[in-house]
C-alpha cells in the first residue's frame, strides 16, 4: 500500500513544470483557484481541507501524464456535486471539454453504492456509457477512487466494506482491461486490505520474511546481465530494473492458484527494455544463455498479445543458487502500455501508435454496450460483465495466425462467435490443433482454431449452446438470432419452459391470472404481451432459476390465503377455532369430540368441558342423545349453540366403513372412488366377515359435508356394497 502524502498546488506546479510535458499550467492554477474558493469551509472525514483530495486526484493523474483539460477536470471533479458551483459556470471559464469531464464525473459519483445485483448491473451500463463518451472520465473516476481508497480509513467501517467490493469488482477490472497497471495493482491492494485484512497481512509478512537477501539477489542478478549486455550491440543503452510483485498478485497465486510462496517464481521479476522487437528476442537469447530456463514458462506475448493490449517476453530461468525468478522483455513502447495503459495516449501522445491502440481498447467497450443492448436479463449483464472484465485472459489464434483474445474457459462457440457472427451461427464444430474437439471444449492459450462451417444455408445455433458459450457476446448473439428467426416456436418452447419451472415448484395460477401475475416480469423484460413473454424465454432471454425465488415469494403472497386452507387439511394443523363461531363466547379452546368427529355441515352442539374448553359435536352423537335424555340441569347448562364459519369449508379427518360382498378387485374399486374425488386416504385396512362379506375401514380427509354425501352416492354403487357408514357417528 502506498503511503498517502498531502499534495500542494505548489508541488503540483512544481511537478507540472519539471515533466517534459506542455502543460497550460496558468489554467491548471486557474482551476485550482476556483475549487479552493468553491470547497471553502468543507472537510473530508480525516478532519482535512476538502482540496486536498481534488489535488490528490490531480496529482496521479499527473503521474499518468494526463492532459490540461483531465488535470483541471481533476481539481474541479467534486464542486458541481459538493457546492454551490455550476456546470455553466465551468464551461464558460475553463471551455467545453472541462465541463463535460466534471459533469461526466459527478454523474458517475452518483452512482449508489450497489448490493443488489440488479441496480449493480444498471450502474455499470452507466459507467460503460460514460467511458464510451470520453474515456478521460473513467480515468479520472479510478484516479478519484484511489485517493479515497487510500484515505479509507476515515470512512465508518460499514462504507469500508462497500466501497472496498465495489473497487475490487468494478474499478480494478476496469483498470486492468484498460491496462493501466499501477492503478489497478493499487486498488487491488487497497481493496484486498479491507477486504481480508488476515490474508494481507499474512502474504505482507510472508513477502517481508528474507526481502533484504532478496533484494540483494535480484541486485546481483541485474548486475550481471547488464555487464552480458554491455558487450552486444544496441541502439539505446538497454534499461534494466527489477520488480516485486503486488501483495494481491502473490496472493492470487498463493491462495487462488494454491501455490506455495515459494515456488512464485515470479515474485521477483528482472525486465529489461529495449528499443525494437529484435532487440526482444535478442536480449531473450542471451538470457537462456546465461541462466538455466524451466520448461513451459516462456510466454510470448509479443506475438499474441493479451486482452488489454500487454506485450512482453516472460521466461522464467534459474539463478546461481538454484532460485527461480522471472524475466520480462519488451520495447519502450511495450512499456508504456504496460504500465500505464489507454493513459500512454496522452503520455506519449506522438510517441507511439496511440491512436490505433486506444481504438482497440475503446473496440472493448463498444462491444460491451451492444452486447447489453441485446441482453434483456440484466443479471446476466453483470454476471457476464463480471465474467468479460475477469484479469485472466487466453489468447488463441486462427489457422491464419490472427489472434484472438478470450476470456479463460471460453469454448470455441465463443470463438467462432468473436470472428464474426455469421460465423458462429453456422459453425458446426470446431479443430484445435488440427483435432476435433467437443462443442464444449475450452480453449487454451496458444492453441490454434479452425471453425467448421456448414453449408446448409439454413443452419443456425442450437439453444443449447447458451449453456456453453462463456462470453456475454457468443450468448447475446446467440439470443438475438432465436430471437429474430423462431418466434413462433420460441413461444411453444417458452410457454413450456415456463409450465415446467412452475409446476416443478408447486407455483399453480389460474390461467386468466397468468398476466397479473408476471406483469413484473414482462415490464423487466421489456415484453409487451405473455406471448412476448414466452418468446423471451424460449430464446434464452430470460432466465427462469432466477426469477423462481421472487416467484414463490409472490405466489406465497397472492395465493397464500388458499394455501393455508389447503394446509388445515393436514390433520395436525386442524383448527376448530377457525372454523367454528361460538356465540358469546370469546377466546377459548375448541376441540372436534372424538366420538363423532363433526364435519363442516353437519349440526353440531358445543359442550364446556371442565377445563378443556369445548368440545364440538354433532347433533346426532350418541354421546350428547345420552346426555341429553339424562336430563341433568346442570349438565344440560353445559350445552353451547355453536355454528361453522363461512370458511369453514376446511377439510378434516373423517372415518368411513363400506361393507361389501367380497371379491377381487373390491378394495381397488372403493379406493377408486375416493382418488377420483381427490380425497385423500391417511389410512385404510379390510378385513373379511365370516359371512363372506368384507368391511372396508378407511380414515380420509374431506373437505365438507356435501362432498362425502356425494362420494358416499359413488361408493354405494360400487359392485357389491351393501353399506356406507361413517363411522364413530
Ligand atoms: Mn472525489
Amino acid at each position: 500500500m502506498s503511503e498517502d502524502r498531502v499534495i500542494t498546488i505548489d508541488m503540483l506546479v512544481q511537478k507540472i513544470l519539471d515533466n517534459d510535458k506542455q502543460y497550460d499550467v496558468s489554467k491548471i492554477v486557474s482551476a485550482y483557484e476556483f475549487a479552493a474558493k468553491a470547497h471553502e469551509g468543507q472537510f473530508r472525514s480525516s478532519g482535512q481541507p476538502y482540496i486536498i483530495h481534488p489535488l490528490a486526484v490531480a496529482d496521479i493523474l499527473l503521474d499518468l501524464g494526463m492532459d490540461t483539460d483531465t488535470i483541471c477536470a481533476a481539481l474541479l471533479h467534486d464542486v458541481v456535486e459538493d457546492t454551490e458551483a455550476t456546470s455553466e459556470q465551468l464551461q464558460k471559464r475553463f471551455g467545453r471539454d472541462v465541463a463535460a469531464l466534471v459533469e461526466g464525473v459527478t454523474k458517475l459519483t452518483k452512482i449508489p453504492i450497489f448490493n443488489k445485483e440488479q441496480q449493480q448491473a444498471e450502474n455499470i451500463r452507466k459507467i460503460m456509457l460514460a467511458m464510451s463518451q470520453d474515456i478521460r472520465v473513467i480515468i479520472i473516476k479510478l484516479c478519484d477512487r484511489l485517493h479515497n481508497m487510500r484515505t479509507l480509513e476515515f470512512r465508518p467501517e460499514h462504507k469500508q466494506r462497500n466501497t472496498a467490493l465495489e473497487t475490487m469488482n468494478v474499478y480494478a477490472p476496469i483498470a486492468h482491461r484498460l491496462g493501466i497497471k499501477a492503478v489497478q495493482e493499487e486498488l487491488e491492494d487497497l481493496a484486498f486490505h479491507y477486504l481480508d485484512p488476515y490474508a494481507y497481512s499474512e502474504i505482507e509478512h510472508q513477502m517481508e520474511i528474507k526481502k533484504e537477501e532478496r533484494d540483494q539477489f535480484i541486485r546481483s542478478i541485474i548486475e550481471m546481465i547488464r555487464e552480458r549486455l554491455k558487450t552486444m550491440h544496441f541502439s539505446k543503452e538497454p534499461a534494466i530494473e527489477g520488480r516485486v510483485k503486488s501483495i494481491y498478485g502473490m496472493y492470487k497465486k498463493v491462495f487462488i492458484a494454491h501455490k506455495d510462496i515459494e515456488h512464485v517464481y515470479d515474485k521477483y521479476a528482472v525486465r529489461v527494455i529495449v528499443s525494437d522487437i529484435p532487440e526482444c528476442y535478442n536480449v531473450l537469447g542471451v538470457i537462456h544463455d546465461m541462466f538455466r530456463p524451466l520448461p513451459n514458462r516462456f510466454k510470448d506475448y509479443i506475438a499474441t498479445p493479451k486482452a488489454n493490449m500487454y506485450q512482453s517476453l516472460h521466461t522464467t530461468v534459474l539463478g546461481r543458487e538454484g532460485i527461480p525468478f522471472e524475466v520480462q522483455i519488451r520495447t519502450w513502447d511495450m512499456h508504456a502500455t504496460a504500465e500505464y495503459g489507454i493513459a500512454a495516449h496522452w503520455k506519449y501522445k506522438e510517441g507511439i501508435q496511440g491512436k490505433d491502440k486506444m481504438e482497440q481498447r475503446l473496440a472493448w467497450i463498444r462491444q460491451m454496450l451492444e452486447a447489453q443492448q441485446t441482453s434483456d436479463d440484466v443479471e446476466e449483464i453483470v454476471r457476464m460483465i463480471k465474467n468479460d472484465l475477469s484479469p485472466e485472459d487466453i489468447v488463441v489464434m486462427t489457422p491464419k495466425g490472427d489472434t484472438i483474445s478470450l476470456p479463460v474457459g471460453a469454448t470455441i462457440i465463443d470463438f467462432a462467435y468473436r470472428i464474426h457472427t455469421e460465423i458462429g451461427h453456422k459453425m458446426m464444430g470446431a479443430k484445435v490443433d488440427g483435432r476435433i474437439v467437443p462443442l464444449d471444449f475450452e480453449l487454451q492459450t496458444g492453441q490454434i482454431c479452425e471453425i467448421m462451417l456448414s453449408k446448409d444455408p439454413e443452419k443456425g445455433p442450437n439453444r443449447a449452446w447458451l449453456d456453453i458459450a462463456k462470453t456475454n457476446e457468443a450468448r447475446s448473439k446467440i439470443r438475438s438470432w432465436f430471437k429474430r428467426e423462431r418466434r413462433d416456436e420460441n413461444i411453444l418452447t417458452g410457454r413450456s419452459m415456463l409450465e415446467k419451472t412452475l409446476r416443478h415448484n408447486h407455483i399453480r395460477i389460474p390461467e386468466e391470472e397468468l398476466g397479473k401475475f408476471f406483469a413484473e416480469d414482462l415490464k423487466r423484460h421489456n415484453c409487451s404481451s405473455l406471448e412476448d413473454f414466452y418468446a423471451s424465454i424460449g430464446y434464452g432471454g430470460v432466465s427462469l432459476q432466477r426469477l423462481v425465488p421472487r416467484w414463490k415469494e409472490l405466489y406465497h403472497k397472492s395465493y397464500g390465503q388458499e394455501e393455508q386452507s389447503q394446509s388445515v387439511i393436514a390433520p395436525s394443523s386442524r383448527s376448530p377455532k377457525n372454523s367454528i363461531v361460538l356465540d358469546d363466547i370469546s377466546d377459548c379452546v375448541v376441540k372436534f369430540a372424538q366420538c363423532c368427529n363433526p364435519l363442516p355441515g353437519d349440526e353440531i352442539v358445543g359442550f364446556i368441558t371442565r377445563g378443556h374448553g369445548i368440545s364440538v359435536h354433532t347433533t346426532s352423537c350418541v354421546n350428547y342423545r345420552s346426555m341429553l335424555s339424562r336430563n341433568i340441569p346442570e349438565e344440560q347448562e353445559r350445552w353451547v349453540d355453536v355454528r361453522w364459519t363461512d370458511s369453514a369449508d376446511a377439510a378434516m379427518q373423517t372415518s368411513i366403513e363400506v361393507v361389501a360382498v367380497d371379491r377381487v378387485g373390491l378394495v381397488f374399486d372403493i379406493t377408486a372412488v375416493l382418488t377420483e374425488a381427490r380425497i385423500p386416504i391417511i389410512h385404510s385396512s379390510s378385513r373379511n366377515l365370516k359371512n363372506g362379506n368384507a368391511i372396508f375401514e378407511a380414515s380420509i380427509r374431506i373437505v365438507n359435508r356435501s362432498q362425502i354425501t356425494s362420494t358416499f352416492e359413488r361408493l354405494r354403487k360400487v359392485k357389491g356394497v351393501l353399506s356406507v357408514e361413517r363411522a364413530n357417528s
